[in-house]
């Protein structure tokens, strides 16, 4: 998040100087490390809990068309950065069929509903379902091998999905910037402590965790701050002591995984199938089955599996959840819990899951799965977020920008859908904290090259829907096709 915004400022304000403090030895090993995450492109092509149910009956695609768009938009962002020469190459991002997968007449019933709702838009209108053992062996070999022939499934199938790997997209971006001449200055090792608004500044203290000879501490003064510290944002929001944090508490859940080793199964998948996630399981847990792209090797993963830790960071301390509790958050965190008991019970049961247990899950999604093809593997921390609204705590499980009043800092909390809609919430974060440049002709013209669609509805125009995915997939090296004309004509 933070080499998005990084990237984004370089280009709308040259002469900037930005300084990025990162506690550990490099960049991008928490949450945004290929395997620490799910590297899914998150378009919305395959995520069954972006159309909920409505209360009343039907399905609300809405929040998939917004989370479609929000992804054209990094693919647009990426696409410019790759044709400025700041992105060296496109290995970051592979194309991967994005498939839903659901069983029984009741999953097929939902499954059939929410594809003729979704190929009525441009965004989705190549999306395929089928109930057809044949078709689906062909798209999703592991899943339909071993299958009975009375078992009853459908899937629909988005050949356009991609898998992103988001640590090596923010080694890429952080080389651009700080190459030499570049305006920003990467400080590893350095961890931010403290931070103190003095002066119409913000003071940020920080101490090293380095062990080369060095200055141990010290402090940073800047007009602007943007904390894009993961799950160790909420932390350092609190210790900023502004008013907007006092609504929010944290509550940590890791991600596991199954991983495949046996590179012939590796080899005879390529898909990233998600099914339904269990009854009062989250929306993140859905399971799925990916190909994956990790520092350019092809690998299998199932997961993710639910785990507890205390820690906000995977490489953070067992005191970071009980030193985030205050008195204005305490409350709520109890509210939020009492509130959700099933995701409680949920968790508990995930915690208690044996090894079996969770081949037992995978073998689900693919009957033939033997225990000694897969391994156990702990991936990233994350902090969703709590809020008091109403005088009640209310869990929250997508991310929410926090940004002061008078724009000087801004934060990012949650992490869903997370590294594939960087673009378009850092966009965000721009307008909450530079509001009047954000509409300046000028920000606008730069904006306007590296996202061609921005300020439009790309669900609205689907002649700019296609041009911008044209030339971004062809940029990207997604499609095939030359690279047409820039994508703003
Ligand atoms: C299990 C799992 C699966 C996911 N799957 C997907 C997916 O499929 N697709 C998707 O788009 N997103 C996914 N996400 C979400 C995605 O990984 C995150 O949204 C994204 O990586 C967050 O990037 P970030 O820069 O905010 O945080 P991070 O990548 O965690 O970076 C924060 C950095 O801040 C540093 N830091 C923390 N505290 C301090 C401090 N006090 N001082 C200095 N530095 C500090 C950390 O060391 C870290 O390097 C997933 C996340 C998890 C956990």
């Amino acid at each position: 998040m933070g080499a998005t915004l990084a990237a984004l400022l370089r280009e709308l304000e040259p002469d900037g100087r930005l300084l990025m403090l990162e506690r550990l030895g490099e960049p991008a090993l928490e949450s945004s490390a290929a395997v620490n995450n799910a590297g899914t492109g998150h378009a919305a092509n395959c995520e069954l809990n972006y159309t909920p149910e409505r209360p009343g009956g039907g399905l609300d695609i809405s929040k998939a068309l917004r989370i479609n768009a929000a992804f054209e938009q990094s693919l647009q962002f990426w696409s410019a950065l790759r044709e400025r020469g700041r992105l060296t190459d496109s290995t970051f991002i592979r194309p991967v069929p994005h498939l839903s997968l659901v069983f029984g007449e009741e999953g097929r019933t939902f499954l059939r509903r929410r594809h003729q709702l979704m190929v009525e838009h441009p965004a989705f209108a190549a999306m395929d379902y089928s109930e057809d053992a044949g078709e689906l062996a062909g798209w999703m070999p592991l899943v339909m091998e071993g299958r009975r022939e009375q078992d009853c499934l459908a899937a629909t199938r988005v050949e356009r999905g991609t898998d992103v790997d988001f640590g090596r997209l923010t080694r890429q971006l952080l080389a651009g910037l700080t190459a030499p001449h570049g305006p920003l200055e990467l400080a590893c090792g350095v961890e931010v402590t403290g931070l103190q608004r003095r002066g119409g500044l913000w003071q940020v203290a920080w101490r090293s965790r380095a062990e080369e000879p060095g200055p141990e501490q010290g402090v940073v003064e800047t007009p602007f701050v943007f904390l894009g510290a993961g799950g160790g944002t909420l932390p350092l929001l609190q210790r900023a002591g502004v008013a907007e944090a006092r609504v929010y508490g944290g509550f940590p859940v890791s991600g596991e995984w199954l991983v495949c080793h046996n590179t012939d199964l590796v080899e005879r998948h390529r898909a990233k199938v998600y099914g339904r996630a269990e009854v009062g399981a989250p929306p993140m847990s859905m399971p799925h089955l990916d190909t994956r792209w990790i520092d350019g090797r092809r690998s299998l993963l199932f997961g993710p599996f639910a785990g507890f830790s205390t820690r906000f960071l995977r490489q953070g301390s067992l005191l970071d959840w009980p030193r985030s509790l205050r008195l204005t958050n305490l409350l709520p965190t109890v509210q939020a819990g009492l509130g959700n008991l099933s995701l409680v019970r949920y968790l508990i049961g995930q915690l208690s899951q044996s090894q079996e247990q969770r081949l037992e899950a995978l073998r689900r999604f693919m009957p033939g799965a033997r225990a000694d093809d897969w391994r156990h593997a702990v991936g990233g921390q994350r902090v969703q977020i709590i809020r008091q609204e109403g005088g009640r705590g209310v869990l929250r499980l997508g991310t929410e920008v926090v940004a002061t009043a008078d724009g000087s800092l801004a934060a990012l909390l949650g992490a869903s859908p997370g590294a594939s809609t960087a673009v378009s919430i850092m966009l965000e974060v721009l307008k909450r904290c530079w509001a009047d440049r954000m509409v300046s002709s000028r920000w606008r013209e730069v904006l306007l090259g590296l996202v061609p669609s921005h300020g439009q509805d790309l669900n609205t125009d689907a002649v700019l829907l296609d041009r911008v995915r044209r030339h971004s997939d062809a940029t990207l090296g997604l499609s095939r096709e030359p690279v047409p004309p820039g994508a703003a004509s």
